[in-house]
């Protein structure tokens, strides 16, 4: 790694623009000690986790904010413990709606009530909460599209800025791009280019009230997943997702697929009558791990969803994008205190360890889903034993692993499961 230190008397927390114009000269003068790319929950939350440790860091995004970003809203219990470690959670809380309650819609119309802390707030709030926290933490914010990102062969990293081809100097880059990798390509860190999964999602308003976080997984909406969300006021989050397992899944319209969920029973009552807000807009999701290398050898490392930090199954990835930010900003912050790179060949490893078994056993509950009488069966089961309720409340909480729900050993009774093993 360049051991070129930039000096840490940057002016603390600033907001700027850039166009097509030519880049502030100040910016592209100096050196970074880290540049983030993508202003998204992983790339904001590593700003704000690496600013205040007296680290100079330039994020940039190619959109200023308040910025769009198409997605459910919803935060689940792993998001709200990322906020809760930023000191973000009681303004999330105040500016979003909470539920206590989500409902899991089985393929046949089994109702599964699952008690979880959830809350649901705009992702461009949500986003520029989260990125005016980084500035006010210290880091620099520039609206800029980054075309390139580059090794250099001392050590350190350059960026490259489009249009206008200016060059951002840092030691260390961190690409948080998203669900678009064309940073990694070149870069050799892209195992997968194509993305695994494909979301859609509308706003209505409706006079219908619902008081929970609902994901259902009825046939109508097969071999995908929809959702409605409330978001207060009598406004919904209404969507559905699907996952390219097979070809079957990759052939699918999700449009009709919109279509038919909102037509089906649990989105039937909420939609007649429903006025719309926004028109449906869809994006791509990188999910499950495994389709980028994180560490490209050098002094660059990618986060979030770029690396496919989403779930498989139910498309969360808040929560699991602030994660993995808050995982590689320990190791940048080892890796410029000791001018060494080694920390950060760690990383890889390091969520891996974390992350991995969920994902393995989210990826166990996507095959089951693909058996809808199985998934009928678990969850009338589910409903009927409090234990199974239980259980399945710490899947949402991060306190049980799916694997030991979604097994065999779940279908059988209670004192049959007690009785055999204890
Ligand atoms: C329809 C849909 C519904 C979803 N619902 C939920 C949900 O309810 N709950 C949940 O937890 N997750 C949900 N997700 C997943 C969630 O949106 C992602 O997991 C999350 O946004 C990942 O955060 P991130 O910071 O990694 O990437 P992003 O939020 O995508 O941020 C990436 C940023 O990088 C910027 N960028 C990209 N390329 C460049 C470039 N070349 N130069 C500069 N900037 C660049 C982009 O402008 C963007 O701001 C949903 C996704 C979809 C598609």
């Amino acid at each position: 790694m360049q051991d070129r230190r930039a000096d840490h008397t940057q002016t603390p927390g600033r907001m700027l623009r850039h166009d097509t114009t030519a880049i502030d000269a100040k910016l592209v003068e100096r050196a970074w000690d880290v540049v983030i790319i993508g202003a998204g929950p992983a790339g904001s939350t590593a700003a704000a986790t690496l600013a205040p440790l007296g680290h100079s860091v330039l994020l940039l995004d190619r959109h200023s904010f308040p910025r769009e970003k198409v997605c459910g809203d919803g935060l689940i219990p792993d998001a709200l413990t990322s906020l809760r470690s930023l000191g973000l959670y009681d303004r999330v809380k105040r500016l979003g709606h909470s539920v206590d309650h989500l409902t899991v819609v089985s393929p046949a119309g089994i109702h599964v009530e699952i008690p979880a802390e959830c809350i649901t707030l705009r992702r461009e709030k949500l986003d520029t909460l989260i990125l005016e926290h980084a500035i006010s933490r210290g880091s620099t914010f520039v609206k800029a599209r980054i075309e390139r990102v580059q090794q250099e062969e001392r050590g350190g990293v350059r960026a490259l800025v489009a249009p206008t081809g200016e060059l951002i100097h840092a030691r260390v880059a961190i690409i948080a791009t998203g669900a678009n990798v064309e940073l990694l390509v070149p870069l050799g860190m892209v195992v997968q280019q194509r993305a695994n999964g494909m979301a859609t999602r509308c706003y209505v308003r409706s006079p219908v009230e619902i008081d929970r976080l609902i994901v259902s997984f009825e046939k109508e909406a097969a071999p995908g997943y929809g959702w409605i969300f409330p978001m207060g006021g009598g406004e919904y989050n209404v969507g559905c997702g699907i996952f390219y397992d097979d070809e079957r899944c990759a052939k699918v319209n999700l449009r009709q697929t919109f279509e038919s969920f909102t037509a089906a029973k649990v989105a039937r009552s909420l939609m007649t009558g429903a006025d719309s807000i926004t028109p449906l807009r869809g994006a791509r999701l990188r999910a499950g791990l495994g389709g980028a290398v994180l560490f490209n050898g050098g002094s660059v490392i990618a986060i979030g969803e770029t690396i496919g930090s989403t779930y498989p199954f139910t498309g969360e990835g808040i929560g699991k994008a602030m994660e993995t930010a808050m995982l590689a900003a320990q190791q940048v912050h080892l890796a410029l205190e000791q001018g060494d790179t080694e920390p950060l060949s760690l990383l890889p490893a390091l969520v891996e360890e974390q992350l991995s078994p969920r994902y393995l056993g989210y990826r166990v509950a996507q095959r089951w889903i693909s058996k809808p009488w199985l998934t009928d069966l678990l969850a009338a089961r589910i409903c009927r034993s409090p234990h199974l309720t239980r259980a399945a409340a710490g899947i949402i909480n991060e306190t049980t692993d799916p694997r030991t729900v979604f097994t065999w050993r779940t279908l059988l009774p209670d004192w049959m499961r007690i009785g055999r093993w204890g």
